[in-house]
């Protein structure tokens, strides 16, 4: 793994991990933290909901790049 920076703490209302990966700070993936008690970073993120996720794994990209994770879109 070789981010710029990142950022492990928990998702904040006030800068969400939206925000911070637009701004190249990888985030933890909220699946993986809430599902598994695993920490691992990625740099995709809800549109919905605007959480980390991890790409491929617990959701789905449709097309343009506006990604929705298991929790806001459908099962694929
Ligand atoms: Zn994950
Ligand atoms: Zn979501």
């Amino acid at each position: 793994m070789n981010w710029l920076s990142a950022d492990p703490s928990d998702y904040q209302e006030t800068d969400t991990d939206e925000a911070k990966i637009l701004r190249d700070i990888a985030v933890p993936c909220r699946i993986c933290e809430s599902a598994f008690r695993r920490l691992r970073m990625t740099l995709r993120y809800c549109a919905t909901c605007h959480h980390g996720f991890c790409e491929g794994e617990h959701g789905s990209f449709a097309g343009a790049g506006r990604a929705r994770c298991l929790f806001c879109g459908p099962r694929p």
